[in-house]
């Protein structure tokens, strides 16, 4: 019996919620009566609440029988045990709690956020957040997936206020002074996708998507920012309805833009709540990388409204297939919406994120047994979301999409308005395509890590072989069964495509003599492919013949075959001088992602070296780009010119692109040049150069238009603008504001981080951090340390690496999950990086 799970004698199909928050006293009061059927004799009913306390228990029958029960907390195991003094005999019940709470600064259960208003004045709003297990902060409730129920909501409110919920309202009145809105009942659902935001809030007028009103809310003063967020969320939200075969669940469709908010967003039945950035933007002003952002989220919150609201898993050993899916829908539906966004090819840098994460010792499988909620809070990773995306997509190419379709549709079908299980989808994918998945999908999806597939020729054959990846060497006898797709070019006529299921150690495959061969053709594959040195040189020689996500993936590997000591560092940056021509953004990632982090890796006097050599790779694709946006050139083109030049100005430390930056950045700040000159893709570059280099005045003039932004994205830039400033004073100052309640709870902890990862600032931040890192932990919100602790994998010296693991030791300090076991393993390669490769780097960055 799992202690966390709540006795079965006891099951709720309804909850009657009538909540009064109270903005200015920041609590809220509440009564419910939940329809409860009880299985057998109880003198006790227990149910999930914490942080709210029970003044009011009752419980009545069919035929007017009822009794006062008593309600006694049990704060540790977060739940209230309701006695009574006669026996409550099996039948149907209705159980009428009253309560009383706080709403909280935390971003979880019913909590307050702040902003102000067009006019500077301060101001608040309510939201929920209940993911995983804080709806029992809310109200008194089963608070497991699997226990399904209606509800029906009232809320209480100011007359100057509003307030949305799950589903439509059904009517307002007013009572003693306040609003009273009632909502419609919702579909029989769990009780973590409930949702109650209230406060003076402002919506578009709804687009209508089949039967479906979908509108955008945000606080006063942002409705301009709302109309990029409502055309993909109506477009997704026609997408899934014929992608799945089934109407949305909901009787409309609300997104709302919260000012506080701890994650990215959630996908609450029919009210989905987003931060800001994550769905307000202004087209006009927004690089493709923010509007391709906001895309992505607010189609991955819909494609929940089906798997995860509509179909649940049992127990949150299932989120990882609820959020995976998601991802890979997500994908599905903004491919769909602007195929030129190439937006498979640039989910390479996702599955990468995930490769690099599988690559340690310290990795997880995707799923795993789960007994205490607070155990699944370490799924919310990369290996979920993104690796969990990719082994869905691979199988997805491996099935073929249309038979991968008819399985989900199968599975929506018949779990829907109740609960499922990892292999119930299975199943249902199976029968579609009449295969077991199972034994296809086990090694992905419960043993860590994945293969290494090696390609050599022996004669006229080729030898596959596959062993697991991992960057610090020592994990043997591993297998998967790898959907392999080999692209073979004879040199005559059209390249032919191989398929195969590269099941045991050692393959062989013929091929005709002096046939390049590219492994991973289409790049769907979650594994790392290791050519011989011969078969590589030819696939150098014709870069030009691969797809971009194939590129992408050479690079990809051979760096991580660089960090795992498999290939010299100096035969890897030989590679980089090949991608002169390259124009595609994601090859670029990958690049100037192993040079960043190459240069967190080398003594600072080799750090000339490396800028020479950033240069060396980047100029002739920033001279050929130019500064600014051609006519008719494509969104990912000018994305690419934003990312090169700002890379070119910082890492590349290029005094000619700083001075043409801080030009071209004075122009836009005294609007002498019309803003369309200078690409929106542009002007985040211009800010970061302009910062690397800024002095104080500089500091001071970007605080504020942080403080004073019109947009969410504007407020990012330059928040994160303030963290590259080089001097040791404006460091401290922007880790300061960290603390002081000057920067969002919700930013402070990405700030921490990007400050560690920085070369200039990481010692000073390390210190404040460990200084700090008491107050941080009382004034974040929960897993905030978490992502603020990814930042240790910059500090990349023996002796910081050290420091880090003494730090973590001696303190204790427990993250929950293996993120933190990994970020320090991550922080041991880059160390074992810069130790063995010290001379190489030496000698090459010096010539
Ligand atoms: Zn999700």
């Amino acid at each position: 019996m799992n202690p966390y799970r709540l006795p079965r004698s006891v099951v709720p199909s309804r909850y009657d919620i009538r909540l009064t928050p109270d903005l200015t006293t920041a609590t809220f009061t509440g009564v419910e009566t939940i329809s409860v059927t009880v299985n057998e004799p109880v003198r006790e009913i227990v149910l999930n609440a914490v942080d709210i306390t029970i003044n009011a228990a009752r419980i009545a029958g069919e035929r007017g029988e009822a009794q006062e029960g008593h309600a006694t907390a049990d704060p540790e195991h977060e739940r209230y045990r309701i006695e009574f003094s006669a026996p409550v005999a099996p039948g149907t019940w209705r159980l009428t709690l009253a309560f009383a709470g706080t709403l909280n600064d935390k971003l979880r259960g019913f909590y307050r956020s702040t902003y102000k208003d067009p006019s500077g004045v301060p101001r608040m709003l309510a939201a929920t957040q209940f993911e995983a297990t804080d709806a029992r902060r809310a109200f008194p409730c089963w608070d497991e997936p699997d226990f399904k129920a209606v509800f029906a909501s009232t809320l209480v409110i100011d007359p100057a206020h509003t307030a949305v919920s799950n589903t439509s309202v059904v009517s307002e009145t007013v009572e003693a002074g306040k609003k009273v809105l009632r909502f419609a009942d919702t579909i029989k659902m769990s009780t973590y996708l409930v949702a109650y935001v209230v406060g003076e809030l402002e919506a578009t007028e709804p687009v209508q998507v089949g039967k479906t009103p979908l509108r955008v809310w945000c606080v006063p003063g942002k409705k301009r920012l709302a109309a990029f967020g409502q055309d993909i969320g109506a477009a997704s939200l026609a997408f899934f309805e014929s992608y799945y075969g089934l109407p949305y669940p909901g009787d409309k469709l609300d997104l709302l833009a919260i000012p506080d908010f701890a994650a990215g967003a959630m996908e609450n039945l029919g009210a989905i709540t987003f931060r800001e950035t994550a769905l307000l933007v202004d087209e006009a002003q927004a690089t493709h990388a923010e509007l391709e952002r906001v895309a992505d989220v607010v189609a991955h919150e819909n494609a929940h409204m089906w798997f995860g609201d509509l179909v649940t898993m049992s127990w949150w050993n299932g989120i990882w297939l609820n959020e995976a899916f998601a991802t890979f829908m997500e994908m599905l539906a903004v491919d769909a919406w602007k195929p030129e966004w190439k937006r498979w090819t640039s989910f390479g840098v996702s599955r990468a994120a995930a490769l690099s994460v599988d690559g340690l010792h310290a990795t997880r499988p995707i799923e795993f047994p789960v007994n205490a909620p607070r155990e699944a809070d370490a799924m919310f990773d990369v290996l979920t979301y993104e690796k969990g995306a990719s082994v869905l997509r691979m199988l997805e190419q491996y099935l073929g999409a249309d038979v991968f379709r008819q399985g989900v549709r199968d599975y929506l079908e018949r779990h829907r308005f109740a609960n499922a299980e990892t292999g119930d989808l299975w199943a249902a994918l199976g029968r579609a395509a009449d295969q077991p998945i199972p034994a296809v999908m086990n090694e992905w999806i419960f043993t860590p890590g994945y293969p290494l597939v090696s390609i050599r020729r022996d004669g006229g054959a080729l030898v596959l072989t596959q062993q697991r990846f991992t960057y610090l060497g020592g994990a043997e006898g591993q297998r998967w069964k790898i959907p392999v797709h080999l692209r073979i070019d004879t040199g005559t006529g059209q390249p032919v495509t191989r398929r195969l299921l590269l099941e045991d150690v050692e393959q062989h495959v013929d091929v005709p003599a002096g046939a390049r061969v590219l492994v991973n053709a289409g790049g769907h594959g979650f594994y790392r492919v290791r050519y011989s040195a011969e078969l590589v040189a030819t696939l150098v020689e014709r870069l030009d013949a691969l797809e971009p996500i194939e590129r992408f993936n050479l690079v990809n590997d051979t760096w991580a075959a660089t960090l795992a000591g498999l290939v010299p560092v100096n035969e890897y940056l030989d590679l980089t001088a090949r991608f002169h021509d390259e124009r595609d953004r994601n090859v670029w990632s990958a690049i100037l992602g192993s040079l960043t982090t190459l240069n967190r890796a080398i003594d600072a006097s080799l750090r000339p070296g490396l800028e020479a050599l950033v240069r060396d790779r980047l100029t002739p694709a920033v001279t050929a780009l130019g500064w600014s946006a051609r006519a008719g050139e494509d969104e990912l083109t000018r994305q690419l010119r934003g990312d090169l030049l700002r890379a070119l100005g910082t890492l590349g430390n290029d005094a000619g692109v700083q001075a043409r930056a801080a030009e071209l950045y004075a122009a836009h700040a005294a609007g002498t040049n019309p803003a369309t000159e200078i690409d929106a893709n542009v002007l985040p570059a211009l800010i970061a150069i302009v910062a690397s280099v800024g002095d104080e005045p500089r500091y001071r003039e970007f605080l504020e238009r942080f403080r004073r932004a019109a947009t969410p994205q504007e407020e990012q830039r330059y928040l994160y603008a303030l963290t590259l400033f080089p001097q040791p004073q404006l460091v401290e100052e922007t880790l300061g504001r960290t603390v002081n309640g000057e920067i969002r709870t919700q930013d402070a902890p990405f700030v921490n981080r990007s400050m560690l990862l920085n070369v200039t600032a990481r010692e000073r931040a390390w210190e404040f951090v460990k200084a700090n890192w008491d107050t941080m932990d009382r004034l974040y919100p929960k897993h905030a340390l978490r992502r603020l602790a990814e930042g240790v994998t910059g500090l990349v010296s023996a002796e910081l690496e050290r420091d880090v693991n003494d730090f973590f030791t001696t303190r204790k300090i427990d993250l929950g999950g293996k993120q933190l076991a990994q970020y320090l393993e991550q922080l041991r390669i880059a160390v074992a990086l810069r130790e063995r490769e010290r001379a190489a780097l030496e000698a090459y960055l010096r010539r």
